[in-house]
């Protein structure tokens, strides 16, 4: 089934920087659709480079927003020149979850062009992805093993492929693909646009990608890394069926204006908001899953003031400006350490002393130590609340 169409005004689509990158309207359409109003730093690398047919070797974590990196301006060229029934595009991923995960995005980034695509992937009966098959498509998402099967029994003909990617090629390694990938990619035309991601660039990786990308464009995300010297940090450790009422604690005890509160998941996202609210709190979540219209009414409240409180993930509060934050509170903490620094310097800009206060439980001890590890200092644990 085809997703609906969403094709938003000539101005909107004008406006967006994802246009000045040099995507398409169709496209910007699918990506403000999605909510997505800045690029993220991946995105801002990696795009017009893939649009002017370079190759990329980028070192990006997940997270950063490297799917639609990739997904964005891969649909768009294969759009420029439409071969309906020719395999045009490859996306190779470790996992069966990751491969969906992908194929979701394609879903959505390509609402507005029509393209035909599947995912493969091992675990499953096969019948199901040879009738997929059968439809020709021209994008296909895979696990490498399955791929690997189907090529075998020549159901898969990769023979007139443009555009190859590997996600998350360090986990392939891990995992023990890398002979299987090299078997495909000895089945793919030479003369294609390759991208090749990895969160960590070992050597048999680094070995790899000097053998199947051409004079790459290199793209690494390197987060900053050290805390906003203006900014107090504390962490709680409490068990997670505590971390409620403690939220609502530590934001009810006074002298916070604005704060912004960090959840791993748009779920959780949700849930904390809610439950604030219900302890008359005024807070509000922000996230992709949320319309244009609500994101925008959310961080207009919370500018105001009228929302004392914003509950984000780590990429929907990206782009997020907003003066006067005076706390940032990690509900959880983050899986990655450089998004602690992220987060934390959200307060304490121009000068104002803002406060960082983390929740830490039993399972986010090894986050905790990642942290300080990363910012070279220990957190201090804070004292019981007021009431608590
Ligand atoms: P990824 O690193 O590709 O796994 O993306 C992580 C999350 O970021 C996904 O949930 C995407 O929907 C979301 N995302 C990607 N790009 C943007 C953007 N420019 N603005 C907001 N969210 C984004």
């Amino acid at each position: 089934m085809s997703p609906e169409r969403s094709v938003y005004s000539p101005e909107r689509v004008a406006a967006s920087p994802f246009t000045a990158l040099g995507i398409a309207p169709a496209l910007v359409g699918a990506a403000l659709h999605e909510g997505y109003v800045t690029p993220t730093p991946v995105q801002c690398e990696t795009i017009p480079s893939v649009l002017a047919g370079r190759d990329v070797l980028g070192c990006a974590q997940t997270g950063t927003g490297k799917t639609a990196a990739y997904v964005l301006p891969m649909l768009q060229r294969l759009d420029e020149r439409r071969l309906p029934g020719v395999l045009r595009a490859l996306v190779l991923a470790p996992t069966r979850e990751l491969a969906a995960q992908i194929a979701g995005r394609v879903t959505a980034y390509g609402r507005n062009l029509g393209l035909e695509h599947t995912v493969l992937y091992g675990g499953v009966s096969q019948r199901g992805q040879e009738r997929d098959l059968s439809r020709k498509p021209e994008v296909v998402v895979a696990t490498p093993g399955r791929l690997l099967d189907l090529m075998r029994q020549r159901l898969v003909d990769l023979r007139a492929l443009e555009i190859l990617v590997l996600d998350e090629a360090d986990t392939m390694l891990d995992m023990g693909f890398i002979h299987d990938v090299r078997q495909i990619i000895a089945a793919i035309p030479k003369q294609r646009q390759t991208l090749l991601f990895s969160a960590t660039m070992p050597a048999p990786i680094a070995a790899l990608s000097r053998t199947i990308l051409s004079d790459p464009v290199r793209v690494s995300v390197t987060p900053r890394t050290l805390a906003a010297e203006t900014v107090e940090q504390a962490v709680y450790f409490v068990g997670r069926p505590n971390k409620r009422s403690l939220l609502t604690k530590v934001l009810t005890q006074g002298g916070i204006e604005r704060a912004l509160v960090f959840t791993r998941t748009k779920h959780g996202a949700d849930r904390v908001a809610k439950q604030l609210v219900r302890a008359g709190v005024g807070a509000a979540a922000i996230h992709g899953n949320k319309s244009q219209n609500a994101r925008e009414r959310a961080l207009e409240a919370f500018r105001r003031g009228t929302t004392h409180v914003l509950v984000a993930t780590d990429i929907a509060a990206r782009g997020l400006d907003v003066q006067g934050i005076t706390h940032v509170i990690n509900y959880d903490l983050p899986n990655v350490a450089e998004s602690y620094v992220h987060r934390i310097g959200r307060t304490g800009r121009a000068g104002a002393v803002g406060q960082a206060i983390s929740f830490c439980d039993h399972e986010e001890r090894g986050l905790l130590t990642d942290i300080e590890r990363l910012i070279r200092r220990r957190i201090p644990v804070a004292s019981a609340v007021r009431g608590g």
